[in-house]
């Protein structure tokens, strides 16, 4: 395996209208240190890169400490995936990458406050995400940055793109939402249909690379992607383990290919069948399969 997703609790302080995790934060108490940091021994063993995650990680009381477990435990690569808010201290910034982390991947879901602030139902979100990373850039960590492509957002991914290139990130991704536990509640306001976003996704991927920016999707099938192959992020994600709240996903590819993910009438006639992994399930189960065009060759994939 190749990298770790260690989800430490799912207490957030945003409340994103379309989280994945739903109401895990109501049932679900942060884990204790000491399990935590048996969780990241025991799979020190074999593996050598970690991605803290929730939840919003940096709302367990002994985050930094966690971090600088993971350092003193020698992993090579520690990720934070955050809503970024914690950040816009630079103090905290500061005593995260003094405990270890090295590399910061904060959400960003629109070019403005208003999107980015009403989507994740937390006032002032976006301007703390922003100081956030321009806090990290300044303390020399390289800046991934997330955004979940929804329907009150998507319009808006050239003016996203805009904003990452100004920023000066390292790297950006949007992933389309996936329709599971907040997301699965407002499906019909989340959730837009991925033939009206292909021109958006598109024009946001030229603007990062014009930019110097690397830009990624995912879940987004090739057949929406024509000409983009190879900015498909599935080619890339390292194969992971979670360790989720009281269950552990050996890995994460595998569980996507064999139940997250769905392939339809359309994939089998499709030149990308062999290497696509197709919409998450939800999706093509309200909307059908419709919009998914087989491609008749295969070109410029990684
Ligand atoms: S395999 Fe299916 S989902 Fe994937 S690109 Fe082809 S038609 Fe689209």
């Amino acid at each position: 395996m190749e990298r770790l997703d260690l989800k430490v609790g799912f207490e957030c302080n945003n409340k994103c209208h379309f989280c994945v995790q739903g109401d895990k934060r109501y049932k679900f108490a942060p884990k204790s240190l000491e399990e935590l940091q048996k969780s990241l021994a025991d799979n020190r063993k074999d593996i050598d890169s970690v991605v803290f995650t929730g939840g919003e990680p940096t709302m367990h009381p002994h985050f930094l400490e966690l971090v600088k477990t993971a350092r003193d435990l020698n992993y090579r690569k520690i990720q934070i995936q955050t809503n970024g808010r914690m950040f816009a201290n630079e103090n905290f910034a500061r005593a995260a990458v003094e405990a270890g982390a090295n590399e910061y991947s904060p959400a960003i879901h629109g070019p403005n406050a208003e999107i980015h602030d009403w989507l994740v139902q937390a006032p002032g979100a976006f301007k703390q995400g922003i100081r956030g990373i321009q806090n990290m850039k300044k303390l020399g960590v390289p800046v991934v940055v997330n955004s979940v492509l929804v329907r009150p957002n998507y319009r808006h991914l050239p003016q996203t793109a805009q904003l990452m290139v100004a920023l000066g990130v390292s790297q950006f991704q949007f992933a389309f939402v996936h329709a599971l536990g907040t997301a699965a509640k407002y499906f019909q306001m989340i959730v837009p249909r991925k033939a009206l976003c292909e021109p958006f996704v598109k024009k946001g991927i030229d603007i990062g690379l014009r930019g110097g920016i690397f830009v990624m999707t995912e879940a987004i099938p090739y057949c929406f992607m024509e000409g983009y192959e190879k900015y498909v992020a599935e080619q890339y994600i390292p194969r992971t383990r979670i360790i989720d709240a009281k269950f552990v996903v050996e890995d994460y590819t595998e569980y996507r290919w064999n139940e997250g993910k769905l392939k339809g009438e359309p994939c089998r006639q499709c030149a990308y069948n062999d290497i696509c992994e197709g919409p998450w399930r939800e999706y093509p189960e309200f909307f059908g399969w419709e919009e998914f065009k087989p491609r008749s060759s295969k070109s410029d994939v990684a």
